[in-house]
């Protein structure tokens, strides 16, 4: 990805920040507000702070599947994040401060799940929970009271707890490889089953297997959502548009310095 090109505070020279995991811990206090180069000047505009969009798919441990995060790392990765004063943001505060001049509170962050399995429910909600966060789920529309992922009823629970279900498509399908009355069906089709159901508007997307092509990137936009979401390294920032967002991966036996690395380094 890009590093941005103007003067923004988040970039990672002006946080003293370096791509060397083992300096990491050294620098990790030190804020935008106190960088050397920034200031003379306040800092600026919501719209230029960059923001890590975690993504996660399945909470549960099974020893050598990266997708299936043990729920004790993802606890310490939660416990992480509160004990360092980062506060959960929904993708709509995302947007609306990225593209449309909207704010957000310190150390802002996302947590996203794709696809939608049951033990977003079982297991990440009740650790969420506990630690004040929401998330936002993925959710393949065919999926939905399927074994292994979750019910009608535990997503209007996660909706009624602050969480947010967003598009993925009907049956997750590389889109690029699909015809144009496909994609448009997985799209529509995916996007009208979730608001009727979950009575919410359905705003945000995220590319099956990060798969997008120019014609994709028009049919989501055409469709009615606001912002995608790609599986592409780095902090969301304003610099891309609002169909190419990028994302922190979040896999199993990462740890918690590699977690926290990802955490400090908006192109990590
Ligand atoms: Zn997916």
């Amino acid at each position: 990805m890009k590093i941005p090109q103007n003067s923004s505070p988040m970039t990672m020279s002006s946080l003293g920040l370096s791509t060397n995991p083992s300096t990491i811990n050294s620098s990790y206090e030190i804020l935008p507000e106190e960088s050397a180069n920034n200031r003379s000047k306040p800092v600026s505009a919501a719209e230029h702070q960059a923001v890590p969009i975690l993504y996660y798919h399945s909470v549960m441990l099974e020893v050598g599947n990266e997708i299936r995060m043990p729920p004790d790392q993802f606890e310490a990765q939660m416990a992480y994040l509160k004990d360092k004063g980062y506060q959960s943001v929904s993708l709509d505060q995302l947007y609306q401060a990225q593209y449309r001049g909207g704010t957000l509170p310190p150390k802002p962050f996302v947590i996203t799940f794709d696809d939608g399995y049951a033990d977003n429910y079982t297991t990440a909600f009740p650790i969420l929970k506990k630690y004040g966060f929401t998330a936002t789920i993925f959710m393949v529309s065919s999926y939905i009271n399927g074994e292994d992922f979750m019910s009608w009823p535990q997503l209007k629970e996660l909706a009624a707890n602050g969480w947010d279900i967003e598009g993925h498509t009907v049956n997750h399908p590389y889109l690029s490889k699909q015809d144009a009355t496909t994609v448009l069906s997985e799209l529509r089709s995916s996007k009208e089953l979730l608001e009727r159901e979950l009575e919410r508007p359905v705003e945000f997307f995220a590319y099956p297997y990060g798969d997008y092509n120019t014609p994709v990137v028009l049919a989501v936009r055409n469709t009615g959502y606001l912002m995608a979401v790609t599986t592409e390294r780095g902090w969301a920032n304003h610099n891309t548009d609002s169909w190419h967002v990028h994302r922190v991966y979040c896999y199993a036996n990462m740890g918690l310095n590699e977690f926290s690395r990802r955490l400090h380094n908006p192109n990590y």
